[in-house]
């Protein structure tokens, strides 16, 4: 009897007759003998809806009250599941984060679990009784409700299945795979069987949001299996594990698209020792993730510094880096919010030249500008026009045929 640990996505359990399925679905792995817990997120656009609410109240919502908000539509989706599975006669109990014992620091919006204690859910399981865990919240020290940034049921799913020690955790969403590319833009994408840890850490980091990334971050610590498919169809999905053939993993992945960029500029700066540190450590401090940064050669000790950051924390950032600016006696502060990442992952692009040559190519023939580009030891990012993005994904896709790289 395996112990796994299962996640519906919000289209999984978009409505009453989807609840419905997915307990269908539950019912016959328990009669093949399995035993889960069940992970789910809230039903269809049930977080952008709360979010839109919010906005009808205040410009600025606590932030305290929005994550207390935005817990519930995860809890409806667990307490509805947990009924369907009863009235078809299968034991059940739905546990919001705080009552499955998920704790987490007291980031508001983007809180990280600091302790598991799954003592309740393995007395449920034991009792016969499929859990069913509302993603994506837990309880802060404080005795308070955080929530852990969107998407991220897919982190609640993977934590449990480390503390639990689970054979694996199943992600069930609304595409029956990870793919080379977004299959919504890029419908040439192949379904890939099975992907390593560390390339699709670098893919949902740089935009695929089919898995979060932190989930993957804690799967790979702790070596657990995740398998990605479909909650619409039996087709087979996608392994991602750390046992992937070397020879496999020597080749570009996939690619992967982020349209949640703002770009900011600070013009003039003046260029001595200290004041990269000057400008980003108040940045961290605020809570804010920086990922690109890019700092010009300096023409008569001015240089210029660009960075970028979500779209949803440009006005903090802002709000931070202009005084910044003002007291280092800098040019003008910039921001931009047209942008988007193009990224191509594969763990070969280290050992074999000419990945990058070709993606520039590539987007020179396709007739679009970078901006700026960053690189890792298995990426290569372009900054782009975000109305330029599909068009790149296509391109980049068919230079590096991809189409059946599966
Ligand atoms: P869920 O609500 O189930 O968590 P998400 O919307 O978060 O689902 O993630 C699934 C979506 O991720 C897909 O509908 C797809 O458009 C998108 N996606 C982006 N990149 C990829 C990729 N490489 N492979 C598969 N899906 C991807
Ligand atoms: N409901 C949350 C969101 O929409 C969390 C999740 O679905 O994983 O982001
Ligand atoms: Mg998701």
């Amino acid at each position: 009897m395996a112990l796994i640990v299962q996640k519906y996505g919000g289209t999984s359990v978009g409505d009453a007759e989807r609840i419905k399925a997915v307990a269908d679905r539950i019912i016959a792995r328990i009669k093949g003998g399995d035993r889960l817990v069940v992970v789910v997120s809230a039903m269809g656009q049930t977080t952008d809806e709360l979010i839109a609410l919010a906005a009808e109240m205040t410009d600025e919502p606590e932030a305290r009250e929005m994550d207390l908000l935005l817990s519930t539509g995860e809890i409806v989706t667990s307490t509805l599941l947990a009924m369907a599975l009863k009235h078809s006669g299968q034991p059940a109990l739905a546990l919001s984060g705080a009552q499955a014992g998920i704790g987490t620091d007291q980031v508001y919006g983007r809180a990280r679990i600091l302790k598991l204690d799954p003592a309740r859910v393995v007395r449920e399981l034991d009792a016969g009784a499929v859990v069913i865990v509302a993603g994506f919240q837990g309880l802060t020290e404080e005795m308070e409700i955080a929530t852990l940034g969107r998407g991220g049921s897919d982190t609640t799913a993977v934590a449990l299945a480390v503390s639990l020690k689970a054979e694996r955790c199943e992600i069930y969403t609304d595409v029956d795979g990870v793919y080379t590319a977004d299959p919504r833009i890029c419908p040439e994408a192949s379904k890939l069987s099975e992907i390593g840890y560390e390339e699709m850490l670098e893919l949902s980091t740089w935009g695929a949001r089919v898995m979060h990334n932190r989930a993957i971050e804690l799967a790979a610590v702790y070596g657990v299996p995740v398998y990605v498919s479909s909650s619409f169809n039996d087709e087979p999905g996608t392994l991602i594990h750390g046992g992937v053939a070397m020879e496999k993993a020597n080749k570009v992945m996939g690619i992967a698209h982020d349209e949640d960029v703002a770009r900011i500029t600070v013009r003039g700066v003046p260029d001595r020792p200290g004041i990269a540190a000057h400008i980003f450590e108040p940045l961290g401090e605020g809570g804010i993730s920086v990922d690109t940064i890019v700092q010009n050669a300096s023409v008569e000790r001015l240089t210029d510094l660009t960075f970028t950051v979500s779209r949803s924390q440009l006005d903090e950032a802002m709000a931070i880096i202009k005084p910044i600016g003002e007291e280092i006696k800098a040019g003008e502060v910039m921001a931009d919010t047209h942008l988007a990442k193009v990224s191509l992952v594969g763990a070969g692009m280290t050992s074999g030249p000419g990945y990058a040559g070709r993606m520039f190519r590539t987007l020179f023939e396709a007739k679009i500008n970078i901006e700026l580009i960053t690189t890792s030891e298995i990426r290569i990012t372009c900054l782009i026009d975000e109305k330029d993005v599909p068009a790149a994904v296509k391109a980049l896709h068919r230079a590096f045929e991809l189409a059946d790289a599966a």
